[in-house]
């Protein structure tokens, strides 16, 4: 059986649109267009890219940009300023520090002064403890985007096995305690988990968020699995997942490709925290 193949790229698209719908209703209510400010630090050319495909994506929405942009030598106290006067922005809705950030600048100490309210990322202690504790909150973007998918494609979560492989912050922990708040029976895996194939037989979704191009194979995954694919790899083939997605393909039910799963997602859930974080500073309801 070939697998239905998950269209990151038409569901990132449907998000966009409806949060498109939402910005318009919300500004048309009279309230303030939400606005998102991102901090980049030096010219790293990939972080450029990322940023500049933030600042598109949001002007499509109407949501308001502030793009800031610092020099290479900017230093550690001068960024933490700026977060600071945006934190105090009533314009600003949401706040992102792109990383990594030059050495002189602590970016995961930075991360953490951006204020709860503002924290579009998901990434501050305060938003990962709300969500640990199954609060309301702004959630990390892939992770919130990998769920979006799952929804989006009726995968059953109530008494599933969820089999995460990964547990960083950004992605696997979240993922799990996402999937975990949604009644799946969860799984974390990581680089000293023993027979990582057993464990990933057991999955009725199976989530990879590794980065090792194609470490799972067509024969650890479960007939009828759903699989999302988080990692991104680049190799000499182009760019490529963590799982080996032609010999996956043939045993789950629904799988997503690298590139066009996972990916467009992210920017998408970005959007969709903006709007979140305007309506819950206006003390509106925010969360669905
Ligand atoms: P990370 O911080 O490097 O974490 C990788 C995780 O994989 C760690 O928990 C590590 O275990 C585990 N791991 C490494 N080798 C393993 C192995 N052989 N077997 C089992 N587990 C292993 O990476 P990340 O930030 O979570 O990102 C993961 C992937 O997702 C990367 O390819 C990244 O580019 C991609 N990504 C994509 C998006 C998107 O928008 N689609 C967003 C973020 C990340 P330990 O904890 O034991 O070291």
């Amino acid at each position: 059986m070939a697998a239905g193949i998950i269209d990151g790229k038409a569901i990132a698209q449907q998000v966009r649109s409806e949060v498109a719908e939402e910005v318009a209703a919300w500004v048309g209510a009279g309230h303030d267009r939400p606005g998102l400010a991102t901090v980049l630090v030096g010219d790293d050319p990939a972080s450029a890219v990322y940023i500049n495909g933030k600042q598109k994506a949001s002007a499509e929405v109407g949501i308001e940009g502030f793009d800031h942009r610092l020099p290479v030598d900017t230093s550690h106290d001068e960024v933490e300023r700026l977060l600071e006067d945006l934190n105090d922005d009533p314009r600003v809705s949401g706040i992102l520090l792109q990383l990594p950030t030059p050495p002189q600048v602590d970016g995961g100490a930075l991360t953490e002064i951006i204020s709860p309210a503002k924290d579009v990322d998901g990434l501050t202690p305060i938003s990962a403890g709300l969500l640990a504790k199954g609060r309301p909150g702004l959630r990390p973007c892939t992770p919130a985007g990998v769920m979006e998918l799952l929804r989006r494609h009726d995968v059953a979560l109530e008494g599933a096995e969820a089999v995460v492989v990964g547990r960083s912050d950004l992605v696997g922990k979240p993922v799990a305690t996402l999937l975990l708040a949604a009644n799946a029976t969860v799984t974390t895996c990581h680089s000293r988990t023993r027979d990582l194939a057993e464990v990933c037989r057991r999955a009725d979704v199976l989530i990879a968020a590794v980065g090792r191009p194609h470490l799972v194979q067509g024969d650890w995954v479960k007939e009828g699995a759903a699989v999302i694919d988080v990692g991104i790899n680049r190799t000499d083939a182009g760019l490529t997942g963590d799982v080996d997605f032609a010999a996956a393909a043939t045993r789950a039910r629904l799988i997503t490709p690298v590139p066009g799963g996972v990916g467009p997602m992210t920017i998408a859930m970005l959007l969709r925290n903006t709007l979140q974080a305007a309506r819950s500073q206006a003390g509106e309801p925010a969360w669905s």
